[in-house]
């Protein structure tokens, strides 16, 4: 059960001074025990609160929440079309569009401050905690079927990597089919969600975490090579900046696609490739793997492969890419 204090306090303690039980007490208008069930409530999902004897309490650091007026102050009016919505907190950003996809408008934008249980792929975890993500999903709807939309996440890979780019993150890469790599390390995920008939009209439901700033006892929990914006850029990124500069690159990428589909995308993404021509291994469903080298990526998204056995295509899906070099699974 959310504590419904707990975000109003946090938005108190973002300035990351002290503040004292009783002022906080007063400024809600309740007893200093219930500030204290609130603050560890906010422990409980993650969120370090430094509580010191005779001065309060304080966020180890000043808080950027996301807020939707600022998304929407730093976007083009032309985008004022997109439906921004702003959560404190909820399980999975993507879930959420797809229980409630019939109520909402096409361009509705679902961000949340705080993902408790954030999808990958085949069921797999998405890590985040306040303030040092970006997590959010974008609802889209396609008049064509899921069909033709097999190149869709490879495409919005590129409006992730034009923005970061655009940012001054621009070491960034694509990790085939839709990671986002820095040095090899994983700064960014793709997660889309489809409904409709394979023949149309489809939505996607299309799910991005970025990390902005993980603290450690996050990236303990990943399982692979993690990095996050803070580590490659020297200033500290504005999350709302970033959102509504994702915005208008998802929107960019989005209309091309829906025109052309991923073709139009294919030289880019190329250009953006960590593993372009580079040895690989390629880890299948059923736990086998496929060495080669990358030659190409097809005009729906599948990866060409030069492996011992001549060309091989990867569609994606089931399979997980993997630098030839390593050996993490
Ligand atoms: P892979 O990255 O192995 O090729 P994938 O594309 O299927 O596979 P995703 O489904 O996009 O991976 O993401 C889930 C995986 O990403 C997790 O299993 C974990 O290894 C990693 N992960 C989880 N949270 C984060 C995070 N915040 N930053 C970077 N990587 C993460």
């Amino acid at each position: 059960m959310m504590n419904s204090l707990t975000f109003p306090i946090l938005k108190l303690l973002a300035d990351g001074k002290f503040h004292s039980g009783e002022a906080i007490a007063q400024h809600f208008n309740v007893s200093r025990a219930t500030v204290w069930n609130a603050i560890q409530h906010a422990e409980s999902l993650g969120i370090e609160v430094f509580s010191v004897r005779g001065r309060g309490y304080k966020l180890p650091q000043t808080l950027t929440l996301i807020d939707k007026q600022s998304i929407v102050n730093k976007m083009s009016p032309q985008l004022n079309w997109l439906n921004v919505e702003v959560f404190d907190t909820m399980p999975s950003t993507n879930s959420y569009l797809m229980q409630n996809m019939g109520a909402k408008t096409h361009g509705t934008c679902v961000v949340t401050n705080l993902q408790t249980s954030g999808r990958g792929r085949r069921g797999r975890e998405w890590q985040a905690s306040l303030g040092a993500s970006l997590t959010f999903s974008l609802l889209w709807r396609f008049q064509c079927g899921a069909a033709t939309l097999s190149g869709l996440s490879l495409a919005v890979g590129v409006a992730l990597i034009r923005s970061l780019h655009e940012l001054g993150a621009t070491e960034a890469k694509l990790k085939w089919p839709n990671d986002i790599l820095i040095n090899q390390k994983k700064l960014a995920g793709i997660l889309i969600e489809l409904q409709g008939d394979m023949e149309g009209p489809s939505t996607a439901v299309i799910g991005v975490g970025i990390n902005l700033q993980l603290p450690e006892s996050v990236l303990q929990k990943i399982d692979q090579p993690a990095t996050d914006l803070h580590q490659t850029l020297a200033h500290t990124i504005n999350s709302n900046a970033l959102m509504a500069t994702l915005l208008k690159h998802l929107v960019d990428v989005l209309l091309t696609f829906e025109k052309t589909g991923f073709d139009e995308l294919r030289d880019e993404w190329t250009a953006h490739h960590a593993y372009h021509q580079q040895p690989v291994r390629m880890l299948m469903p059923d736990g086998s793997e496929v060495t080669g080298v990358v030659q190409a990526i097809s005009e729906n998204g599948s990866l060409m492969i030069e492996t011992t056995n001549g060309m091989q295509k990867f569609m994606s899906g089931e399979i997980s890419l993997r630098s030839y070099n390593t050996t993490q699974a």
